[in-house]
């Protein structure tokens, strides 16, 4: 890898999700109750804001 690829861009130009910070998926922690203790559970939902996809296409300053 050279210093020239590392530092090129992308032909496509896309912004990273606000929401989610481009993971796709936003914390959703809720108490759960397991072999009866209770334990908060974090498995995280969908981002609604992006659909999970992380980013947009094109350049989208946030609000
Ligand atoms: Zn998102």
């Amino acid at each position: 890898m050279n210093e020239d690829e590392e530092l090129a861009v992308p032909a496509e130009i896309h912004t990273v999700c606000q929401c989610c910070g481009g993971g796709g998926m936003v914390a959703d922690p809720k108490l759960a109750v397991i072999v009866g203790e209770p334990r908060p559970l974090d498995n995280g939902r969908p981002c609604p804001h992006c659909d999970t996809t992380g980013q947009f296409a094109g350049i989208i300053p946030p609000l």
